[in-house]
């Protein structure tokens, strides 16, 4: 049986919380699925072209990782894809109510799928894309929290508004 997942998110952009969400899965399943998400609503930084690009820089030295765009419902992007497993990363007890509201959302419009949440490592737990943007605009220097080439991006970007 090819156990297949999917692992949507905006990740605007990429952290290594999310880098250890994917490797992680991509132990446990046949293929990985990594959606990204327009998110046009979330304002993101970063276009949806450049998102995927980071993405598939950051997980080509994972085989069974495909990282692609998706517009509209997960759970018929599940569909299309195959897979009846959807990924989601848990960090802190504040991740848990959207993510909740979510998975029982998604269960609804699709008994089917099943949603599976991966805890955290404890050294990634504080991390989120929206701190990382704020600290670079700061002057932070987040190469602990991002590869080097999203950091590097990040302050461009940032510069530039
Ligand atoms: P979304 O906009 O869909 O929440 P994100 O890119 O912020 O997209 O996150 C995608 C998924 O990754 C979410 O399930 C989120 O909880 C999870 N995630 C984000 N950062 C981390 C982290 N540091 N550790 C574990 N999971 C994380």
């Amino acid at each position: 049986m090819n156990r297949k997942s999917l692992y949507p998110g905006t990740f605007d952009p990429v952290t290594y919380g999310h880098l250890d969400i994917i490797e992680r899965a991509s132990k446990l399943y046949d293929e990985v699925f990594v959606c990204v998400a327009h998110s046009e609503e979330k304002k993101p930084l970063f276009s949806v072209k450049e998102r995927v690009s980071m993405l598939k820089k950051a997980t080509a030295n994972v085989k069974n990782v495909t990282v692609e765009d998706f517009k509209g419902l997960v759970v018929e992007y599940a569909r299309e894809k195959g897979t009846r497993v959807i990924i989601r990363g848990l960090r802190m007890i504040s991740d848990f109510e959207f993510e909740f509201q979510m998975a029982l959302t998604n269960r609804k419009l699709a008994k089917d799928i099943e949603t599976v949440f991966m805890m955290t490592s404890d050294s990634y737990s504080y991390l989120s894309s929206k701190l990382i943007k704020e600290a670079v605009t700061l002057g932070a220097d987040v190469k602990s929290f991002v590869p080097s080439f999203v950091a590097d991006k990040l302050k461009e970007k940032l510069s530039k508004k």
